[in-house]
């Protein structure tokens, strides 16, 4: 069920934590919080650096706990985003609709994409399989428009569109 449906039915993140035998310490609704309010994908350190300025004490293993019980109470995930800067791993607070991080292979920029098509596959998915999803992720990768303007000779897309340029100047 999609986090805010899940918050909702819970009345707040604290009950549902007490249903999964977990307590919602104030390291973990800080952790949430932050989450929650990032316009970004977040790494542990990022994380780090954005909860010491409210609680100078708390340490990197500390993120890490706490993350991997918000991952249980499955209000948090946890992405690869495409490996795009190595090994590191994001963070982002569930969301209520099913998106797709769209990756630049060059720059490294992840966008988010949501489409009325991804509710239409899920629901396919439900009807045909029978299958309840708990969560849906697509990871697209490939070049943006700024690294396609810059670098426009290694996208066949950007080729495509330059002969359609160039046939229209002919006619
Ligand atoms: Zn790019
Ligand atoms: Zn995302």
């Amino acid at each position: 069920m999609p986090l805010i449906q899940e918050i909702r039915r819970h009345h707040n993140l604290a009950e549902l934590a007490r249903e999964h035998g977990f307590r919602l310490t104030t390291q973990r609704r800080l952790i949430f919080s932050i989450l929650e309010s990032a316009s970004t994908h977040m790494n542990a350190k990022e994380i780090l650096a954005q909860a010491r300025r409210v609680d100078p004490g708390i340490d990197q293993v500390t993120i890490y706990r706490n993350l991997a019980v918000l991952k249980k109470l499955g209000v948090v995930d946890e992405l690869d985003l495409l490996h795009l800067r190595g090994d590191q791993h994001y963070y982002e607070a569930r969301q209520d609709r099913p998106h797709s991080h769209v990756a630049c292979l060059q720059c490294g920029k992840v966008m988010e994409f949501s489409s009325p098509a991804m509710d239409k596959i899920s629901t396919e998915i439900r009807d045909e399989l029978g299958f309840s999803i708990s969560f849906m992720r697509v990871e697209i990768g490939g070049a943006c428009a700024e690294c396609r303007r810059k670098t426009p000779l290694t996208s066949p897309q950007t080729k495509a569109n330059q002969n359609v340029s160039r046939s229209k100047k002919l006619n």
